[in-house]
């Protein structure tokens, strides 16, 4: 279930000011799922910073932009985002099950670019180029469609011959494990002749529960291939026992850390940057202190280039 601000006020015992999620022009949002990781009382909290509409985001800053990553100058048509060679981005849905505030789509344009009638089109691009393999299902969240929607997309996807990888990206099984799809995506997945790719989206091990640990053995068992990418981020995870901590859990749930992002730099997040020095210091203990396949990539996205850029 999704709650409201002044419902988090009371329950975690916080003076918030709720103000600030009207001036941001960025509504709160979080599942209870993910609320109840939090600790009341406790300012500080990790999973509490992420949510949280602070005064901070309306100190403007001249290297934060609306599109930091220069999606929208690699979108072919709507709802397609192809940036590199063999796999391309669709975004099945304007929607979250959470709205993290250093998010790098915080300002895109979803109502122009998302609407299942555009969808036709991308797949028909899809389909007439046969150098794409794999087939990326973003947003937003696409766990936040109505679940026969997103299975009836993800089977015109497979009927195209020459994608033989249907990944997700998704924050959903993280944030709000108890709605994620279980059903119809389920029997899709384990009938289905494509590789199945999920990259969930976890920050902190505290965003890890026995809920998720279920859900995660579902997935698997149903033929995914369960990956993670994490932001970088101040206050948060920038602490190498932390992230340690986060790739040991991460695996005790049967998923592999991926990715370490560099935040994007996007308008009204510039307090979560951790400079580049810090990073790669992280970076460091992590390879002093994990198995090599504990450590995730440490990368940037940067605008125009064919590839993410390790750091
Ligand atoms: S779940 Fe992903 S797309 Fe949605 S708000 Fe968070 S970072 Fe942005």
């Amino acid at each position: 279930m999704m709650q409201p601000l002044a419902q988090l006020h009371k329950q975690l015992e916080l003076n918030l000011d709720e103000s600030l999620e009207r001036e941001t022009g960025f509504r709160f949002k979080a599942h209870t799922d993910f609320i109840e990781r939090i600790e009341p009382g406790n300012p500080d909290d990790p999973l509490l910073k992420q949510i949280l509409p602070i005064k901070e985001e309306l100190r403007p800053h001249p290297d934060f932009k609306l599109d930091p990553v220069g999606d929208l100058n690699a979108n072919p048509t709507p709802s397609l985002i192809h940036k590199y060679h063999g796999r391309l981005l669709l975004m099945a849905s304007p929607k979250c099950d959470i709205h993290c505030r250093y998010c790098f789509r915080r300002h895109f344009p979803y109502g122009e670019q998302i609407n299942q009638r555009h969808w036709e089109t991308a797949l028909q691009q899809i389909a007439d180029d046969n150098t794409i393999h794999e087939v990326i299902l973003s947003g937003g969240d696409p766990f936040s469609l109505a679940e026969n929607a997103m299975v009836t997309l993800i089977e015109k996807i497979e009927r195209i011959a020459h994608v033989r990888t249907l990944r997700i990206h998704t924050r959903t099984p993280i944030v709000a494990p108890s709605k994620a799809p279980r059903g119809k995506l389920l029997e899709w997945a384990e009938n289905s002749r494509l590789q199945k790719v999920m990259v969930v989206h976890c920050n902190h091990p505290n965003e890890l529960s026995d809920k998720t640990a279920e859900l995660m053995s579902v997935y698997r068992l149903a033929g995914f291939h369960l990956l993670n990418q994490s932001v970088l981020l101040k206050g948060v995870n920038d602490c190498s026992e932390t992230l340690a901590e986060l790739s040991h859990k991460l695996f005790s749930q049967g998923i592999l850390p991926y990715y370490l992002h560099q935040l994007d730099r996007v308008q009204g997040a510039a307090h979560f940057e951790v400079d580049d020095a810090t990073a790669q210091t992280l970076k460091k203990t992590l390879m002093e202190s994990l198995p090599g396949y504990l450590v995730p990539k440490l990368v940037r996205e940067i605008a125009g280039q064919p590839h993410k850029t390790p750091l």
